[in-house]
Formats: structure tokens, sequence, C-alpha cells
């Protein structure tokens, strides 16, 4: 049974120590559903000296006015042999075996958190755990005392504050209270009375403790409190007498202070009958006992609590992605990973499992088709055209047969033109390609996630996508090129007779520049021209695919990977600054989980073993 405080001071441990004081709603909290007991009661009530007694030792803060800023969870572990020692959480290697310095490292440690001089309080515990062979396992949360009025620079806020922190701990149906009221104040004025009414109105949870009997005005006594007849508790009253002011300062110690507590309430004739329940040796044993019970009673509950959140926070965890490795190397591949996810699904676009590659083959079935049907090769073979070529291509001396040099020029300018719509058709396809880069990049998780990866992987995908198309102009305007470098013998040859006509020497000169004579050429030229339109119209988009759509599948990232090789770790870091919420999101979270997972092992082990 005893393991079953020890398992949950260790939860209680854990969940500080991964920041969960029950206070952030907006991550799942475990410390709620722990049970634990909270001290309350007004400023100088004797909760410290309770606490003190309880643990058999002087630690805790003294002074007047308010000492206890932060709530302090006190974990008492018994052990068999040695000496005893506390340690703090917040200084995990430190043992501390003079109890003197550990009241100081409070002081301090409440400092820390909330100024000096600011008199503020805060809801962040202090961790404290006492190991000793004469302490019971037990939990104890120290609260701030309740007050009246704010005094020397407090903000007016305070009394309201205290009551506040003092109330979020006490109404979780897992808090036992222990509620500390001085005998020799009415106990219609407790405040611990008051505010445990409050949140546990039929006094469930409530454990009643009765200080400074031995101040009690002469011929007055607590018999009727502490038999119950004044204030009903499910649980008897326990009384008891904590070292005077006096005591302390005459530095009287606890083994001497509860020595003489036992004799007060032995020899005391009105709670002679009750002494086998008074003290704080007995306090300290049944708050332990009182705890074992609570406790075990909740395990089914904050088992099916902890199953529960870990499915909520491992499924919140795959929607915000992986988280990102902490060394280089781990980096490195997550970028490369990531780049192969945006790869692929670029691929898909092209291939047609996703959409937009189609609008690629629009432009070799309708744009570059209608482009080339708009060169108007007519125009340009107008009779009037062909005459001024024709002549100017024969200078100074007409031509004899055929005009060679006519044909030529003729057939350059117009095959010429066909530039611009290759041109165009290459600009075409690289804007797709492009555009499909951006919709990959918005398709793809992980990038999503890390904004500055995004932004590199786009714009080196584009470069090379700009790259390929500078590749692609060459080598298409190079296929125009070619056609208008080398014509077609045979064609010629094979043209009906009316060429052999044209170029018939017998005719005389001055027949070869009339109107039919010149049609004919140009209507020669026009059915060559239309021919390589034909074959270009067919081989261009080749030139394009081979050179754009198809490298664009085989090696868009292959200067970013290279690239990426030699980069400083720390270039690495900078391409995986995630949005900073969702870092801090995850890494909560991720907290979370760990500690409910070994909090699930921890209760399981215990839970199996009863
Ligand atoms: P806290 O403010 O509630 O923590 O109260 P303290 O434990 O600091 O006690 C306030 C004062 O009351 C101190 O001077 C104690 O010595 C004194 N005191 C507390 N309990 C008793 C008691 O049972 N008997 C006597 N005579 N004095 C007590
Ligand atoms: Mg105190």
């Amino acid at each position: 049974m005893e393991n079953l405080i020890s398992l949950v001071n260790k939860l209680q441990r854990a969940c500080t120590a991964l920041g969960d004081h029950g206070e952030d709603s907006a991550l799942p909290t475990l410390w709620d559903s722990l049970p634990a007991i909270a001290v309350v009661g007004g400023q100088s009530s004797g909760k410290s000296s309770v606490l003190e007694s309880i643990v058999g030792k002087d630690f805790l803060p003294r002074g007047s006015g308010i000492v206890t800023r932060r709530p302090l969870v006190l974990q008492l572990h018994k052990i068999d042999e040695g000496r005893e020692y506390a340690e703090f959480l917040h200084l995990p290697r430190k043992r501390f075996t003079n109890f003197a310095a550990v009241r100081q490292e409070i002081a301090d440690e409440t400092d820390r958190e909330t100024g000096r001089s600011s008199r503020q309080i805060s809801t962040v515990p202090i961790h404290l755990s006492i190991f000793s062979p004469n302490v019971v396992n037990l939990t104890l949360i120290d609260l701030p005392g309740l007050t009246k009025v704010a005094v020397d620079g407090q903000p007016d806020s305070i009394v309201q504050d205290i009551e506040n922190m003092v109330r979020s701990y006490i109404e979780k149906p897992n808090c036992v209270i222990l509620a500390i009221s001085p005998a020799n104040q009415d106990l219609a004025t407790s405040d611990a009375i008051k505010i445990s009414r409050e949140v546990d109105p039929q006094g469930e949870r409530t454990l009643g403790v009765l200080t400074k009997i031995d101040l009690m005005d002469k011929g007055t006594d607590a018999v009727e409190i502490l038999e119950g007849k004044s204030y009903k508790l499910q649980f008897p009253w326990i009384g008891v007498v904590n070292r005077s002011q006096a005591d302390i300062n005459k530095s009287v110690d606890m083994i001497a202070a509860r020595r003489r507590e036992r004799e007060y309430f032995a020899t005391t004739p009105e709670y002679k009958h009750l002494t086998h329940r008074m003290g704080s040796e007995h306090l300290g044993k049944m708050l332990s006992k009182h705890l074992e019970t609570v406790i075990k009673s909740r395990i089914p509950g904050i088992q099916s609590l902890i199953s529960k959140s870990i499915v909520e926070i491992e499924a919140e965890l795959s929607r915000l992605g992986r988280p990102i490795a902490s060394d280089a190397g781990g980096k490195l591949y997550m970028i490369m990973e990531i780049c192969r996810g945006f790869d692929q699904i670029y691929k898909e676009h092209l291939d047609g499992v996703r959409s937009g590659g189609d609008k690629i083959y629009s432009v070799f079935d309708n744009q570059l088709p209608a482009a080339l049907k708009r060169l108007q090769f007519d125009k340009q073979l107008a009779m009037e055209n062909v005459r001024k070529l024709i002549t100017e291509a024969d200078g100074y001396q007409p031509h004899l047969i055929a005009p060679e040099q006519g044909y030529r020029r003729l057939i350059e300018s117009s095959l010429i033109t066909i530039r611009s719509p290759a041109e165009a058709a290459v600009d075409a396809v690289h804007s797709i390609l492009k555009e499909l880069v951006h919709k990959a990049v918005g398709e793809s998780m992980e990038l999503r996630q890390y904004p500055t990866l995004r932004v590199e992987v786009a714009n080196a995908a584009c470069d090379s996508l700009d790259r390929m198309k500078e590749e692609s102009k060459k080598a298409t305007l190079k296929l125009v090129d070619m056609e208008c470098s080398y014509l077609t013998v045979d064609f010629f040859r094979k043209l009906p007779q009316e060429i052999d006509k044209g170029g018939n020497p017998t005719h005389s000169l001055f027949d070869r520049y009339t109107d039919s004579y010149l049609r004919r050429i140009g209507s020669n030229v026009m059915s060559y021209v239309n021919m390589v339109c034909g074959t270009l119209r067919n081989s261009i988009p080749k030139s394009i695919v081979y050179c754009q759509v198809r490298e664009a599948k085989r090696s868009l990232l292959d200067h970013f990977f290279t690239d990426l090789g030699k980069r400083e770790p720390k270039h690495l870091a900078s391409l995986l600054d995630e949005d900073p919420a969702v870092m801090e999101r995850r890494t909560g979270l991720a907290k979370r989980l760990e500690l409910y997972r070994s909090a699930q092992e921890e209760i399981d082990a215990v839970a199996w073993a009863k």
C-alpha cells in the first residue's frame, strides 16, 4: 500500500518537471486528477507549524505577514535508515541536510518566480521532497494564508488572488482539504472552514485541524469542536498543540515539542478521553492512511483518463507532423525526405495522377497549331512580295533558269517566322510547369509546415525550370533554324511540270517576271513551307518534352540537393524553422505524451501488483 503514495509522488514530480501544474487549459492535465492534501487556513492560524510538526523538522520560512507566496508541494518519503535530507525538484542533484538552508532556498525560489520586492504571489508550485526515517509517506501542499486586507505595498487584488489560488487547488474533487483553524478564535470566523465549506459542503474531503488549543481562554475548552458537535465533518476533528512563538525563539526542538504535546493531551482532564486521536503524530499517520485510501479509489479513473488523453495527444501530434531532428544529419535526411515527397507529388501532376499535366498537351494540340496557322504565309508569299524578293535576290543579273536564290530567300523568310510560335510554346509549357511547382508545394503537408524550406524548394524548382527553359528554347529554335538551313531537294524535284516551265530557258527573259510566273513560285514556296510547318508541328513538342518536361521529372531538385550538401548545419536548421506556435504546441504535447506514457507504465505496474 505504501507504494501508492510514492507512485503519486512520482507522478506529481513528473507533472511539474514537464510543466503540468493543472493551470494550462490548452493542454490535457494529469496534475488535476492526482489526489493531494492541501493545507488551508488564515494567516497565522498555524499552517506552517502543523506541517513542520508532521515532518518533525523546522524548515519552512517564517516571518510576519505573507511568507508563503507560492504553493509548496511537500512530499514526504519514508526511508528505512540513514540521515534525513531534502531535495528540490528545481535543484535535482543537490541534497540538503541542513534544514535552515532548505528554508532559505524556499524563500529564494519564491522570489525567483515572483520577484523579491513585488510581494506578488504565483501559482507555480515549488516541489520539496524530504527523505527521512521519521516521516510517513505523504504529500501536502502548503498554500498562502488567507487574508482580509492588503498590507505594506501589496496590490489590492492580493486578498482575492490568494483566495482564488487556494480555491483553484481545493475545488478539485481529488483534493483533500486540511482545514486549519485556531482554537483561540471563534470557529464561526475561521477562514479555513469558510472556504472549505464552499467547495465541499458535505465535508466529505475536509479534515478539520484545531491548533492553539493551549492558548484558549482559561475556563474554555475545545471538546465540543473536537467531538464534532460544533461543526460536523465526515472525519473526526484533530487537535494539536504546536510550539508557541516563545518556544521557537528558545529553539525548542521538534522532539521535545512532540513530547510536550503528548503530555498536554494526556494530562489535561478535558481531553483525556480523546488522547488516542489527538496530536501531530496521530495527524500524520491518519493523513497518510487517508491519502492511500483516496488514491486507491481514484486509480481506475486516472488510468482511463490517461489512456484517453494518450489517444487524443497522439492524434493531434500526427496532425501537426513530425518534430524536427536535432542533429545536422537528421535534419539533412529530413529535408531530403520532404523534398522527395514534393518531387513525387510533382511527378504525379505531370503523369496525370493529379491534375494539371494535361494543360501541356493542350499547348501542343491547340496553342501551337493555332499559332502556326496565324503566321499568314499567304501575305509573306503574296505576288508583290515574291516579286520584290526574287528581284532583290537576282541583284544586277536576272536569273537564267530558276530563281534559286529567290526561292531560298522566300523560304527562309517564311520559315524564320516559325521561331516565334516555337518560342511561345516553350514559354507556355514553362509557365505550366512553374504553376505545377506551386501547386505541388501547397499540397505537400511537410512543406506547409516549414515556411522557409517551402520558399527555398519552390525557388530552387523554378530556377531549374528556368534553366530547362533556356535549354529548350535553344534546342527548339535550332530545329526551326535547321529547317531554314537545308531545304529538301526532293520536294522541288517532284514538283509538277510548271516549275520546269518557270525555268524553261526558251522562255523570254521577261516572261519570268509575269504575274502567273511569280504566283507559281509563291504557291510552290507555300507548299514547301506548309510541309515544313507540319514537320515542326510534330517535332517542336518533342523537343519541349525532351528538354523541359522530361528534365523536370528527372532532375527538378538536383541543384538544390547538391547545394544542400554544402550547407552549414546552422543553415539546415533555419530551413526547418516552422511556425513557432506549431513548434511550441508540439513540444508541449510531446512532453505531455511522455508524462502520460510513463505515468501509464507506473500506474499499471502498481495496479497489477495489488
Ligand atoms: P501560519 O501563518 O498559518 O503558517 O502560522 P504559523 O505556523 O507561522 O503560526 C503562527 C504563530 O502561531 C507562530 O508564532 C506559532 O508559534 C504560533 N502557533 C501556532 N500553533 C500554535 C499552537 O498550537 N500553540 C501555540 N502556543 N502557538 C502556536
Ligand atoms: Mg505559514
